[in-house]
């Protein structure tokens, strides 16, 4: 099948079918091979697009250059009304975005519209901080100025993941276009077609060239990142993708931020109000919106001895409640995981841990959901040591596991053994602990007697081998920009 063109799945989109690669202002064919989106629910084909090539990225960035100058003079006011615009189209097609989200990555319809409005949050929280991209002025005499202006990067590439399509091709493009940017955005070679969507609905808000999508793999990834037309990446995805956009960027002196995995810790400590702890953790797994395919997920769950039963027995009553079904169903209460790897791989991890002797206290693989779909039950593993594997790694899956602790600086060992460090979560009435423990645990979010939400302005970004940089915040803005000082002397 040519690329482009509708499949049966297709009919599923509502007779929308992506058009290919979206490079300097056109829609065109992609130089790479053809690949097959797929509906992890029930296996229907949904599209068939061609990977962008060298010459596809090539002509991108080329004309991103240009079209870069003309948005960036068009200055922040008028940027900001831009994106203000694209944020209004985008929501009158919440329902249809979302549909493809659903169709493409397995979540429930409830979590992707939440995620069409999270992505217009995040847009227009960055359309309105435009007038923010502001400078200094030094103290000088004798007829010298000393400014400092910030100034856009230039050409700027977005990588994002699988997890959430749409509401991370609207947000991530945000910031680097709000602060005079062009961007190349390319989504995950698993969930394209929402970004590709995106494009159609708000491009021609642009200089032809400012917006580029481009999909395809890692292959097309790595040229982004060694590019020497790209000032900076900006990746959302794993670890080990981080080390490779470093590795990649390297040549080049790209600027680089990072938004990694990590395997956070939810401590649920002995005089924690032990019902809203279970809730918290189990609302800390993001089950309804992602089957825990989240980056926050707190799926490292260390309980105090004397409460670790009862908070089993409740995370497990809870994950058995939990309605999988088919996505599109408003009554859904978890879908299906997003790709054949994330299916095998969480399933990997299952078999392994039982096979070394852990308890399986709720879930473990089902499918038949539908025949083709990638259904993992919410799965919470227990009695295992703080060093199994299955304790030490994201799974980024419905998996979650307990391990219990006595003492605080047994407790703090064991958190902050691993070398990532993106959210964690501390459950406790005594104040004086919640402080001590947050101060702490080495991670780069902290919810005290909460999990899992993000509050719009907070920084979001992790320690240690989770990332680099923030986001969510005017300091995402200021990452795709570069300070410009410069000296005035006049003879006055
Ligand atoms: P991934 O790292 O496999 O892919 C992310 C993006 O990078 C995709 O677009 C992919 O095509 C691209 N890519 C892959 N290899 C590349 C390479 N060598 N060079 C350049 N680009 C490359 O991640 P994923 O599996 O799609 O997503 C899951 C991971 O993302 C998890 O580890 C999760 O924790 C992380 N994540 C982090 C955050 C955060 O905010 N910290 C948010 C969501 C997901």
């Amino acid at each position: 099948m040519p690329s482009g063109e509708a499949s049966t799945g297709a009919k599923a989109l509502g007779g929308w079918s992506p058009q290919g690669q979206f490079v300097a202002g056109q829609w065109r064919t992609g130089g790479g091979g053809a690949r097959d989106v797929i509906s992890p629910s029930s296996g229907d084909r949904l599209a068939v697009v061609n990977d962008a090539s060298i010459q596809d990225l090539n002509e991108a960035v080329a004309a991103a250059a240009k079209a870069q100058r003309a948005w960036a003079d068009l200055g922040p006011v008028l940027r900001g009304k831009r994106l203000k615009e694209a944020v209004a189209r985008l929501k009158a097609h919440e329902d249809e975005l979302a549909r493809i989200d659903v169709l493409d990555c397995g979540n429930p319809i409830s979590g992707m519209r939440f995620d069409v409005n999270l992505g217009a949050t995040l847009m227009e929280y960055f359309a309105g901080l435009t007038t923010e991209l502001k400078g200094e002025t030094l103290p000088q005499v004798g007829g010298k100025l000393t400014y400092v202006t910030r100034e856009p990067l230039g050409v700027v590439a977005r990588l994002v993941p699988f997890n959430h399509p749409v509401m991370f091709a609207m947000a991530k493009i945000a910031a680097p276009l709000a602060a005079g940017n062009a961007v190349i955005l390319k989504p995950s070679e698993e969930t394209p077609l929402s970004a590709l969507r995106m494009a159609e609905i708000i491009a021609d808000l642009f200089p032809d060239g400012l917006l580029t999508v481009l999909t395809g793999g890692a292959g097309i990834g790595a040229a982004i990142c060694e590019h020497p037309g790209i000032a900076a990446v900006g990746l959302i995805g794993s670890v080990g993708t981080g080390r490779a956009v470093l590795k990649g960027g390297a040549d080049t002196l790209k600027r680089t931020q990072l938004e990694l995995g990590g395997k956070n810790a939810l401590v649920i400590c002995d005089d924690a109000d032990v019902d809203r702890a279970i809730a918290g953790a189990v609302k800390g797994m993001n089950l309804g919106w992602t089957a825990g395919q989240s980056c926050g997920s707190t799926s490292r769950v260390l309980v105090h001895e004397s409460v670790h039963d009862r908070v089993v027995e409740g995370i497990a009553r809870a994950f058995d409640a939990v309605k999988l079904g088919d996505p599109m169903d408003e009554a859904t209460e978890m879908g299906a995981l997003s790709t054949p790897g994330q299916f095998a791989k969480t399933r990997g991890f299952i078999d392994r841990a039982v096979a070394s002797g852990a308890r399986l206290a709720a879930g473990g693989p089902v499918s038949g959901v539908h025949e083709a779909g990638f259904f993992v039950r919410p799965t919470l593993i227990c009695d295992v040591r703080p060093d199994a594997e299955i304790a030490c790694n994201e799974v980024f899956g419905p998996v979650l596991t307990v391990l219990k602790w006595r003492d605080e600086a047994g407790l703090l060992a064991i958190v902050n053994s691993l070398d990532v460090g993106l959210t964690a979560s501390i459950w406790t009435r005594d104040l004086d602990r919640a402080m001590r423990l947050s101060r702490r645990i080495e991670a780069g979010y902290v919810w005290i007697n909460d999990s899992s939400d993000h509050y719009l302005g907070a920084p979001f970004g992790g320690v240690k081998q989770s990332g680099i940089g923030r986001e969510e915040c005017l300091a995402e803005m200021f990452a795709y920009t570069e300070a410009k000082t410069v000296t005035i002397v006049t003879s006055a």
